[in-house]
Order: structure tokens, then sequence, then C-alpha cells
């Protein structure tokens, strides 16, 4: 594919981050496919250059701790699962004089509906990943970690292994690092597909072999994680974003983007686009041109609304969003989330009452039952919202749905309980019309 979207500066950084794909908007990509994962490939686009940058081996200038941390805060980057926090300053929470072991975690439990970025990192660039956590390990003094890989994806936790076992045997990963003294292990490990388990302490309590839910917090990872022990815990996206910036320097990476915006961001784009595929651009990126990229609205239709960052996060209208620029700043300021990037396309046949229907079935399937504003909410706005689609809805449902957001968000042990809820009060907000037609007129939706 040829892209028309006018990447100019983005092409001229040459950057290279995580990944193949067809639909990225810059040529740059273009050798990277399905067949080109292997070390050697990898090598021969400059992988590992940034480990061995950092150690003093194998002909390296060595960077301390400090250094690599302060490259990386100084890039601006920030979590690419969904909460945004500044990896650099993450970084620095890890107690590097701790006495006993710690842990360092990659959450590649991808489970937000939208979103599958993660799942192709793994699959067409996995020893990017592997770099990436390498040299997050030696910023923070961690010789053990984990790639929590969800479960209904085993293709890719295979592929993940093997990418492993070629990095041990090139001297890449395990004892004594190229000579460097510094050693790091590093295992995969699959879930079974449960979406609480993307929650990072349901995710430690998975891992360490329990039920996954997520645990009270405080105590944060930072300090009682993975079997108690100081833990640090970043998506799959974040790790592919190290090796860059580490060869290149925190100022290239972070004019790519726009400040407190660094670099590139992967979008899963889905939903009523004639090219639906995941898109690399650079934070800051205006929507209209995603959209352009991804073909535009299918068959000619308008765009209705667009939901930004992965389900959970709040719907925007058309007018909303096209006035957006695809960064976590911009997004938040027109009330809604980035999220994990996943940008569910909406056009003018989609009927908001289904959409909410769905989200709202998802939300009580997967709650974990921990808390009871979460358990028994997120089945009462299902239930209420079912009611409205068939035909049954009660004038004052709507007000109801509101006071069951209302006394979930904010009352839960984890996010999924806000989760729940915010897409039912944007709903509600945006589209209060569609719920208040069907009531009004006694309407049943006909089935999909
Ligand atoms: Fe479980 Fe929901 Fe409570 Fe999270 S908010 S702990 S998913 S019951």
């Amino acid at each position: 594919m040829t892209a028309t979207l006018d990447l100019s500066k983005f092409q001229a950084t040459g950057v290279e981050t995580c990944f193949h794909d067809r639909h990225i908007g810059a040529q740059i990509y273009a050798d990277l496919n399905g067949s080109n994962w292997r070390l050697k490939d990898y090598e021969a686009r400059g992988g590992y250059a940034a480990l061995r940058k950092i150690l003093k081996a194998d002909g390296g200038e060595g960077l301390t701790q400090d250094q690599v941390i302060a490259e990386v805060k100084g890039s601006g980057l920030r979590g690419r699962g969904g909460a945004g926090f500044p990896t650099g300053l993450k970084w620095s929470f890890m107690p590097r004089q701790f006495p006993g072991q710690k842990y360092l975690v990659c959450n590649s439990d991808e489970g937000e509906p939208g979103t599958c970025k993660d799942r192709d990192i793994l699959m067409f660039n996995p020893h990017i990943v592997i770099e990436g956590m390498i040299i997050a390990a030696y910023a923070m003094g961690i010789t053990v970690g984990y790639n929590y890989i969800h479960g209904e994806i085993f293709e890719v936790y295979e592929r993940f292994e093997a990418a492993l076992d070629e990095a041990r045997a090139a001297g890449l990963l395990g004892d004594n690092i190229l000579g460097s003294g510094f050693s790091f292990q590093l295992h995969a490990h699959h879930g079974f597909g449960a979406y609480i388990c993307g929650e990072e302490t349901a995710l430690l309590e998975s891992l360490e072999g329990k039920k996954g839910q997520p645990r009270f917090k405080p105590p944060f990872p930072a300090s009682f994680g993975l079997y108690g022990k100081p833990t640090t815990i970043n998506n799959t996206e974040t790790f592919a974003a190290v090796p860059w910036i580490i060869r290149n320097g925190a100022q290239p990476y972070l004019e790519i983007g726009k400040p407190n915006n660094g670099g590139t961001k992967i979008f899963s784009v889905s939903g009523d686009v004639e090219r639906p595929g995941n898109y690399e651009i650079p934070l800051g990126t205006p929507f209209a041109k995603l959209l352009e990229l991804a073909g535009g609205v299918r068959k000619g239709r308008q765009l209705k609304a667009v939901i930004p960052g992965g389900s959970s996060s709040p719907v925007l209208p058309a007018e909303v969003m096209m006035q957006c620029t695809m960064d976590y700043d911009s997004i938040a300021k027109a009330g809604s989330m980035l999220g994990s990037g996943a940008v569910i396309v909406m056009d003018d046949s989609r009927c908001m009452v289904k959409s909410l229907l769905r989200l709202s079935y998802f939300y009580a399937h997967e709650s974990c039952g921990q808390c009871t504003p979460c358990r028994e909410g997120t089945g009462w706005m299902f239930r209420v919202v079912e009611r409205i689609a068939n035909g049954l809805g009660r004038a004052e449902d709507i007000d109801l749905l509101n006071s069951v957001a209302d006394n979930i968000q904010g009352r839960t042990i984890c996010a999924l309980g806000d989760a729940a809820a915010m897409p039912v009060r944007a709903m509600i907000k945006h589209y209060k019309h569609e719920f208040v037609h069907l009531i009004e007129h006694k309407t049943a939706l006909v089935a999909a």
C-alpha cells in the first residue's frame, strides 16, 4: 500500500520502532513482514545495537543505570497499555538497592475489545520487546523477568518462546550477557484469556498461579509486586519503543510526537472503515489523517461516532473527534481517553443502544466478582440496556443507568468498574435521544 498521508517529519527521522504493517503510513516499514522476525533479520535492521550501546562489552560505550533512565524519562515515553503513565518515572520508582529479588514483567495480556497491536508486535518483531526488556532490567538492576501473554493467542506465545531461544543462544539473554557481567533471565508465560488479567495486579496473581483477581492498592507493585517483591510492569508496546530511544536519543523521539506525548503509537483501527488494521503514527497526528490512512469511512457513509481508546473509553461524536489529534492530552480534553489506542469507528448506520448492549454485556461477563458495585452493577446496567433494546424500557431507566454508573465509578478495587461505567454515561450523554426513542415507542431492536 502506498500511503497518502504526509508524514515527512516522521519519515525523516527514520524511526523503526516495533512493527510490520502493510498499513503503516511510512514505507520504512515495508521490509517487515511475517517471515523476517528472526534474530538475524532483527539485527540486520539495527536490532540489539541499543543493548550493545548500554553494556560495557562487545565494543559498547556503556551507560549507567541513571543515564538509561534519564534517556527514557527525557523521551516523553508514556505507557502504551492504557494508563499513559510516564515510563521513565515508573522505572525510577524501582528501589535499586533492594537486597532481594526484583522482577520485571511485560503485560502482553491484550484483551481490550478493539485492541490487537501487542500480538502483532510479538508475532512480527518479538526481539524488539526482548531487547527493550533487557535494557529495562539493566536500568533497574533486575535479573528475572516474565512476559505474560494473552492465553487465546497461543501461536504468539510460541513465537516469543522461539525468539527467546535465539536470544539465549546468541548470548544476548541469560547469564553474563555479551560478557558484560550483567545477567537477566526472561521467561514467557501464557494466561487463559481473562480480560481482568490485563489489570496489573490481577496479572501478578495469575502469574503466581492464583485466581487472577486485582489486589487492593496500595501497596503498589513497585514495592510489593510479584511474590511480594518490587516489580515493574510495562506494556509490550512500551518496551518495544525503548531500543529506538536508546539508540537515537531522547530528544529525537520526543520530537516525533508533541510535548508530553513523545514518539509514535500504534492504533488498532476497527469498525466501519475501508482498511481496518494497525497503524503506527506519531502521537499528535490529527484523527482525520488516521481515518484517511484507514481508507475513510466504509462505503462512503458518514462518520457518526468514535470510541478512541478501546471499549472502556467514552464514545465521542464525529464532530468532536474530527477536531482531535491522536495523543493523550487532546483526547482527554475532548472527554475521553487514548487508552490502548483501539480506535473503533462507527458510521451513521450504527445504533448506539445496540452498541452499548454489547459493551455492557462484555463488562458484566468479565467482572471478576470481587467487589459488590462492579459485580452487581455491571449486571444491572446490562439488564437495563437489554430491557430498553427489547422495547420494554421504562421512562426512569435512563436516570437509573446513570445512577448505577455513578455508584460504580470510583468505588471499586480496580479500574474495570470505571471501564464499565464510563461507556454508559457517554452513550447517554451524546445519544440519549436513541434510548428515549426506543422507550417511548416501545420498539425492540431488530437482531443483527
Ligand atoms: Fe473485580 Fe470488578 Fe472489583 Fe475489578 S472492579 S476487582 S473486576 S469486581
